[in-house]
């Protein structure tokens, strides 16, 4: 999509002067946003028609990524990138007085996700329209993204992120697309024809979702995707029904909110509705595109598949069956051998307690005939596995109803061609431990994806100074082929390359230093080593054990005036969920912290604690490229895979991890020599578990240091965490620390000195972080989600594709 700069800024000047009767020297930011925003719509539109028509004309077949989080956070600057606008742009908006920095202020962080999974989607986004490949995404409009994060009183205080405030100027409302998806009632099967049963409903609640759709545009390939993203509205026939206004907000209310309190009946059955919501107006709107083909259902799973990412979707699986039987008259042997083709499923938590369950009766009243399907999926697996002679104990294990609830984890499974997890060591898990008995059933269907991001938002975009000494250094080939940030290993005895990295890494510090500054007014010196953990914050990411090591280098200097460790900067950023109580603790915990050692004459500045309010996407962008020490420090078998592992070594921070998720292949992929690894192995882990042999307290009672560390929190060293300061040592001490951190304290302050040493270090510490860049590529979301196309989706790039790219 090429476009000069004087005809940018002629149709820019004209654009704004149509929408707003304005010229370029009155209008606000918002208003210059605007006008860009529908300029590049309008010049990308075509491509976007082009494409699904391309699709559509060569029946291509195309992956529907189903998922209840996209985290994609700002477009502006990254779809100037993939239409190979981007120095035009900035140019053009220069000579006219405008700083393009300006205009990405004040577009809206879209933020429809918690983290990680909801990040991995928009990256496989990116990715899927980059690499070519036909993929679209499947979700929810939320009204209100991830709340916004305010600290007061060192308290997390959550405010509404009302995001669609102004407008969004990406999205196309497709009224003609709209759906309608039907709740409750009552239903029964009645005999049509001779043995042909079809469902009779009674006394439905019928909504009707209307689709907004966003181009994925692919990076200079002249390509655009689309995410479908659903929103709830009461249809004009139904109007009649609903009388009360209540009646009808609680019903618009549905797509209203990321993730409705389910601590409470009402919020959880919000929740159930809102998974049934996008999946079933997503289906159907797969099959109406379908139907366009002029091809016999029967073959559908030639030109469709579909993707459950995690569970929150897994009633695709009964929907689509339901479309076979009740519209489509297939009988249910042959829509169920369909629907396990089309499906495939990704697992990301091996955690119990995030295990999703819905109460049959919920599911019953809500979705009743999605309840009889699912229950006949059951029966018949249940069926099926007696007669192969499988012992009881593994039907109990792997059937989907059971104790009155529906394990969504066990539907996703048994409907779906394949199951991965997301990184080696998780997808192992999966097999061995988590799922065995799924797996000795279906050993075929168990494969892993590591994970990946997409290098263009977290490289290209974010840190441009590095790109430049890429480009210089390498060429600019990785820019469309990751691996060949390999050539960099050519560099590693090189002082100038060497030196020319560093300074990037100094230039972003400084910018990093420079927003702390003006956001918290705390001063730090970009010389400082900046200790970077940012992710939610929970319990078993153990933000704790980080605050732990923190406390102790306070104490070290507070007992040892003279002591000269070298400065550094603890830099945090995390939201809590709103219910979750003792990380909303660590919060406040880390805060008092700072206030305590930032404020403290003693410490003479060498160590800060900075924790950024509100982390969010823009917010990694921000730090990521500043960080030198990257904070992986979860429990063993924790962390699915992580992601922001990723991030940070791309940028070439150094990773200091737990053998955990995807740091293992972090660790295989730089050598041992070029990560920091400490902590218990998960052999170690089940061996606790599985001895029970575990006591925090001896580590108390038996190690000084822990001791003095532990009690800062209680006996009025850290001040104002009367409450909190209790709640973490009882979780410790009382409750015997669930996640081991006393266990691998020692362990982490060890990593943490050889960290400071290799720091110091400094020829030494740039070789690492060389090293660590050069190595990033394997973890690009263009890599993984190749991967997915060719081993789970079978999906191909358009016969011609490749022919356009660069023309116009
Ligand atoms: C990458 C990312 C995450 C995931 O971080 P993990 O450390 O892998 O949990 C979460 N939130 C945001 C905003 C991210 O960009």
């Amino acid at each position: 999509m090429k476009i000069t700069k004087e005809q940018f800024q002629k149709e820019f000047k004209n654009r704004l002067n149509e929408k707003y009767a304005m010229g370029v020297e009155d209008a606000s930011a918002n208003e210059l946003y605007n006008t860009l925003g529908s300029m590049m719509r309008a010049a990308y539109s075509s491509k976007w028609h082009h494409t699904w028509k391309n699709y559509l004309a060569n029946q291509q077949k195309q992956v529907y990524y189903f998922s209840i989080e996209f985290l994609p956070g700002k477009l502006l600057e990254s779809n100037l990138l993939n239409m190979d606008w981007l120095e035009v742009v900035e140019e053009s908006l220069e000579d006219m007085g405008i700083d393009l920095k300006e205009l990405i202020n004040v577009e809206p962080d879209m933020g429809l996700g918690n983290g990680g999974l909801g990040r991995l989607a928009s990256c496989f986004m990116d990715s899927i329209a980059s690499c070519g490949l036909p993929g679209n995404g499947n979700g929810i409009r939320y009204q209100y993204g991830l709340f916004k994060q305010k600290f007061i009183d060192g308290y997390q205080v959550e405010l509404p992120d009302d995001w669609l405030n102004n407008g969004n100027v990406w999205e196309v409302r497709k009224d003609s697309k709209a759906v309608n998806v039907h709740f409750f009632g009552d239903v029964h099967l009645e005999e049509v024809e001779y043995g042909k049963l079809k469902p009779v409903y009674k006394n439905q609640q019928m909504l009707r979702a209307v689709p907004y759709d966003t181009g994925m545009i692919g990076y200079k390939n002249e390509m655009v995707n689309t995410v479908r993203l659903w929103s709830v509205e009461i249809p004009a026939s139904e109007e009649v029904h609903y009388r009360s206004i209540e009646e009808r907000r609680a019903l618009e209310d549905l797509t209203a909110v990321l993730y409705p309190d389910d601590s409470n009946e009402k919020g959880r059955l919000t929740r159930l509705a809102q998974e049934y919501f996008f999946v079933s107006a997503g289906i159907q709107s797969i099959v109406r595109y379908f139907k366009t083909l002029n091809v016999s259902i029967h073959n559908i799973h030639e030109y469709v598949a579909i993707h459950i990412n995690d569970t929150h979707p897994a009633l695709c699986i009964p929907e689509f069956m339901r479309i076979l039987l009740d519209e489509e008259d297939l009988t249910w042997e042959e829509a169920w051998a369909i629907t396990l083709k089309v499906m495939s499923y990704t697992n990301h938590t091996i955690m119990a307690e995030a295990m999703e369950k819905w109460s049959v009766d919920m599911i019953k009243r809500l979705l009743p005939r999605i309840y009889q399907i699912i229950e006949e999926i059951d029966r018949r697996f249940v069926e099926d596995m007696s007669l192969k002679v499988y012992d009881g104990k593994v039907v109990e294990n792997t059937k989907i109803i059971k104790h009155g609830e529906v394990h969504m984890a066990h539907l996703a499974i048994i409907g779906s061609h394949s199951i991965n997890g997301v990184a080696k060591l998780h997808s192992e898990l999966l097999k061995t431990t988590v799922l065995p008995d799924f797996y000795s059933i279906y050993p075929n269907r168990f494969n892993n994806k590591t994970n990946g991001i997409a290098q263009r938002r977290w490289l290209q975009l974010s840190n441009r100074s590095l790109s430049e000494v890429l480009d210089k250094t390498i060429g600019t080939t990785w820019r469309h082929d990751p691996l060949d940030l390999r050539l960099l290993l050519n560099y590693q005895d090189d002082e100038k390359v060497l030196e020319e990295i560093y300074q990037s890494k100094r230039k972003n510090k400084k910018r990093l230093a420079d927003f702390i500054e003006d956001h918290s007014g705390i001063v730090v010196s970009p010389d400082a080593i900046f200790d970077v953990q940012i992710k939610r914050l929970h319990a078993y990411k153990r933000q704790l054990l980080n605050l732990m090591h923190i406390i102790k280098c306070y104490q070290d200097i507070k007992e040892n005036p003279e002591s000269k460790p070298h400065p550094r900067v603890f830099i945090f950023g995390a939201k809590a969920a709103p219910s979750y109580t003792y990380a909303k603790t660590i919060i406040k915990c880390i805060n008092e912290t700072a206030q305590l050692i930032n404020n403290d004459p003693d410490v003479k500045d060498l160590i800060k604690i900075v924790f950024l309010e509100n982390y969010n996407v823009s917010l990694a962008e921000l730090i990521i490229p500043a960080a030198d020490v990257s904070e992986q420090i979860s429990l063993a078998t924790k962390e699915a895979s992580g992601t922001s592992n990723m991030k940070l070594m791309l940028n070439g921070a150094v990773t200091l991890a737990t053998l955990d998720g995807a740091n293992i292949e972090i660790r295989d992929a730089v050598g041992d020599e070029n990560i920091c690894t400490f902590g218990i192995t998960k052999d170690e882990v089940y061996d606790y578990y599985q001895n029970q042999s575990y006591s925090a307290v001896s580590y108390y009672e038996n190690d000084p240091v822990i001791r003095r560390v532990i009690e800062a929190f209680i006996d009025g060293t850290i001040p104002n965490i009367y409450h909190e300061g209790t709640e973490i040592f009882d979780s410790l001490i009382r409750y015997n620390d669930e996640f081991f951190v006393l266990r691998d304290f020692k362990s982490y302050v060890e990593a943490q000195e050889k960290i400071e040493e290799c720091y110091k270090d400094q020829n030494h510490w740039r070789k690492m972080s060389l090293r660590n860049i050069a190595h990033a590529g394997a973890f690009t979301s263009d890599e993984t989600v190749k991967n997915y196309a060719d081993e789970i989706w079978h999906i191909d790039t358009l016969p011609n594709y490749g022919d356009e790219k660069g023309l116009e």
